[in-house]
């Protein structure tokens, strides 16, 4: 495949405004179109909103052969299918409630679709790819392409199946497409659905108008209170459940005396249609809502976002966060954490399939590091999303108000040699023993009690082995592999060079019982 020429481009920006009616390309939109009307394979990662659904839509119009795209819910399938008919383009759906399958079937084998939306159970299936074979097709997108990677926050074993459709097709450009990929979950979908790393092209995730907050919770209902003093424009509050929902919005109500009103799965779907279209109406409303709100909203003038409890990931926080200040006017976004929500998740961590474990771990580690960071969180969250970000954005609380750190460098040169001297395999829970001196069976095993490094941290420093290892993995001197083994990366040779210094905000201190000042 040769790269696109000028006339294909020129021809997309004309479709463009004929079928779409718009005037210009938005951020990669144009480099992920140039790779696919050359025939060349790509993973595109854009953020929600940032209209990845054009990317293939467009080439269905231009592209000889149907485009087929992969997507796993039927719902937002058939609101597709309604915008691309809505436009002018041919389009049909095959699903399990749909009925019209042979007119569907009869139309792709004369060639008739620009447009084939299909489940990912049917599109593994034997029959299915027969049925491809009788026709052109032009481009098969794969949408939410995270599904295909362990890695990613929602595994589906039926994107696994998927390979074997491709390689039936092995001369039809590949689009895979996700709002959410780690580096890890990146590279794995490329391998998966056999995309040639170079052909990633990386939307831009930040947005600049949003000031991120991350604290403490104290009183709760008092933190949200002050911030709803400060923002009288209308707001989401994130509760980790029902009871927690309810409970919020009464409390909200009498203190503020504005409009606030719960919603979550458990109240009758007419209440939470009404709350959540007067909700999108109202200008000065405080939804108080688990995270099954949101999805698919579009209200651009929501001024904050605030977390009453951490989210599930980085990237559901991110997703979470981004439904404020669409508008591109300022917004904020509160996340009011406990060490209990990180001990709660943690303890869930022992119901994950063994498979699964080291994928969800560091993602909990992820998010204790963004929480934990003493530094921009903004830039924690843009290099947690592959971008290289500036070290201080200027509106965040860490920019804005840099809070008291401790030096912790040459703890951390200790650990960086340990995890050097081991392997680069292992995970802190072996290198901590190793660095502490506790000689179990494996340390044994393997000899690294014999290690210089074995047994040179002691007393009160061993605490803070573990906030000070996120600290490293939040800035990229240590990188978690496949197999949670924890590799240098990043900055690492200059702190070991001591060309960089380490720093870490203390974790408060334990109590007796309280669970609230443990770790995180
Ligand atoms: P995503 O799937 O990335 O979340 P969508 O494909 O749903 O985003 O697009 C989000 C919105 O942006 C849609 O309303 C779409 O019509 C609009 N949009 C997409 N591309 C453009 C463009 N080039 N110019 C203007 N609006 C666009
Ligand atoms: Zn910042």
């Amino acid at each position: 495949p040769s790269l696109s020429s000028p006339a294909d481009l020129a021809q997309a920006r004309s479709e463009l405004r004929r079928i779409f009616g718009f005037d210009s390309f938005r951020g990669v939109q144009e480099d992920v179109l140039a790779r696919v009307l050359a025939g060349q394979s790509t993973l595109a990662v854009m953020p929600t909103g940032a209209g990845k659904s054009l990317t293939y839509q467009l080439p269905a119009t231009m592209l000889e052969g149907t485009c087929v795209v992969i997507s796993p819910l039927i719902a937002l399938m058939h609101d597709q299918l309604r915008s691309a008919r809505a436009n002018g383009i041919a389009a049909a759906t095959l699903t399990s409630v749909d009925s019209d399958w042979r007119e569907t079937q009869d139309a792709f084998r004369r060639g008739e679709l620009d447009l084939l939306y299909v489940a990912p159970e049917r599109a593994s299936q034997a029959g299915f790819r027969d049925m491809l074979s009788s026709a052109r097709v032009g481009l098969i997108a794969v949408d939410e392409a995270h599904c295909v990677s362990e890695w990613g926050h929602d595994f589906r074993p039926d994107y696994r199946q998927l390979r074997g459709l491709l390689d039936a097709l092995p001369h039809v450009p590949r689009l895979a497409l996700t709002a959410t990929a780690d580096a890890h979950t990146r590279a794995d979908i490329l391998s998966q659905l056999g995309i040639p790393a170079d052909g990633l092209v990386l939307a831009g995730f930040d947005r600049p108008n949003i000031c991120y907050t991350i604290t403490q919770r104290d009183n709760l209902a008092r933190q949200i209170t002050d911030l709803m003093a400060s923002e009288p424009g209308p707001g989401i509050v994130y509760a980790p459940t029902r009871a927690k929902v309810e409970k919020l919005s009464e409390q909200l109500a009498d203190a503020t005396g504005r409009p606030v009103l719960p919603y979550h799965a458990g109240l009758d779907a007419q209440v939470r249609r009404d709350n959540q279209a007067a909700f999108v109406a109202s200008e000065d409303m405080v939804i108080v809502a688990t995270v099954a709100f949101g999805m698919g909203i579009d209200k651009p003038d929501v001024r904050f976002v605030a977390h009453a409890g951490i989210p599930k990931s980085i990237e559901g926080y991110y997703q979470e966060t981004g439904r404020a200040g669409r508008d591109g006017d300022p917004a904020r976004a509160v996340m009011l954490w406990g060490a209990g929500d990180f001990a709660t998740a943690r303890q869930r961590l022992s119901d994950v399939e063994q498979h699964r474990l080291a994928g969800e771990r560091a993602r909990l580690d992820a998010l204790a590091g963004l929480v934990e960071t003493p530094t921009c969180r903004r830039a924690v969250l843009l290099r947690h999303f592959g971008e290289n970000p500036p070290v201080s954005c200027g509106n965040c609380d860490n920019c804005l108000a840099p809070p008291k750190v401790t030096d912790v460098t040459e703890l951390a040169r200790k650990l960086l040699s340990a995890a050097y001297r081991t392997g680069q395999s292992f995970g802190l829970g072996h290198l901590a023993n190793v660095l502490t001196g506790s000689a179990d069976d494996r340390v044994r095993q393997k000899g690294h009690d014999k290690l210089s490094v074995f047994g040179i941290v002691e007393g009160d420093q061993a605490a803070l082995l573990r906030p000070l290892a996120r600290a490293m993995q939040a800035r990229g001197a240590l990188v978690s592999n496949a197999h949670g083994g924890l590799e240098l990366g990043g900055d690492a040779r200059a702190i070991l060079t001591g060309e960089q210094n380490v720093e870490i905000v203390l974790p408060p201190k334990k109590q007796g019982r309280g669970r609230r000042n443990g770790g995180v």
